[in-house]
């Protein structure tokens, strides 16, 4: 096979040009992390919602509540969906979040909503897998690279029709929620947060990969909600995600997710962020 394009005398001195961040995030606003801990070290459990293997469910989290994912008896990921409770055309953004904080998500980072609001939905306060760092493969914990599993590209790469994908368990649930019919709550389904999903882009072919997850029961990963939130979460049919995903093969597993509401006063001062206040004139 022939190459498209013979590289140029200078190939190698264009290759070197140092990589430039796209998004510097020093005047990002920054959570106040320890008024967060602060309020949750006092905050009673208020609701707990469990998610059944390759299935999903919905959770709903006040403004200034908490809420807790925890692997609770076999590693397996989870694929969240979030929107604002009062208005589910806004909801999560996993590129710019990707684009403000980078593929893998830890304690600090927020979880942005999409335009027009880009605004701060959740803000994760602990992550108990916080130690996995980047490994040798240049794979982490909690991405936000991969969609969710889904039947359209499964029956596009296999033609068997698997019906407990993330896509469809997330549609199920949010359609069981919002008492509407399934295409209704498909079209408010998005990309995820892969809770305790550990990926990758390869160094040579810069293919996504997938490998067996580090969470082990006890691990969780949690959140403060910056907004009334409405949650879906899907346990995966790929279960720790070691093998394959779309299909029944797997070992599955159960998550638990749990609310948490802080004492009265605790977050003296603390106020949801506003919607994003550009003028959405667009130089017209
Ligand atoms: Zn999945």
């Amino acid at each position: 096979m022939s190459h498209p394009s013979s590289p140029p005398a200078d190939a190698e001195a264009r290759r070197a040009v140092a990589p430039v961040i796209c998004y510097p995030t020093e005047t990002l606003p920054r959570p106040d992390l320890g008024l967060y801990q602060r309020a949750r070290a006092g905050a009673t459990k208020v609701a707990e919602v469990m998610v059944p293997a390759r299935d999903a469910a919905v959770f709903q989290v006040a403004a200034g509540q908490f809420f807790r994912i925890s692997s609770i008896e076999g590693p397996q990921v989870g694929d969240l969906n979030l929107w604002n409770q009062h208005d589910i055309s806004e909801r999560f953004y996993s590129g710019k979040t990707r684009a403000l904080h980078g593929t893998h998500v830890t304690t600090g980072e927020r979880l942005w909503t999409n335009l027009p609001s880009l605004r701060p939905m959740a803000t994760i306060i602990a992550d108990t897998l916080e130690w996995y760092g980047i490994d040798r493969y240049g794979g982490s914990v909690h991405d936000v690279i991969g969609t969710r599993c889904d039947p359209y590209t499964g029956h596009l790469l296999s033609g068997d029709p698997y019906h407990h994908c993330c896509h469809s368990n997330l549609t199920r649930a949010l359609a069981g929620h919002l008492d509407v019919p399934l295409p209704e709550a498909e079209a408010h389904v998005h990309d995820v947060l892969n809770v305790f999903m550990c990926t990758g882009f390869t160094r040579d072919t810069g293919q996504y990969f997938m490998k067996a997850s580090p969470v082990q029961p006890g691990d969780y990963l949690e959140f403060f909600a910056e907004i009334d939130l409405l949650g879906a979460l899907s346990a995966c049919p790929g279960g720790d995600c070691s093998s394959q995903h779309s299909s029944d093969t797997a070992a599955c597993f159960p998550l638990l997710v749990e609310i948490y509401a802080p004492a009265q006063g605790a977050l003296a001062g603390w106020r949801p962020p506003a919607r994003n206040a550009y003028d959405r004139s667009h130089g017209a």
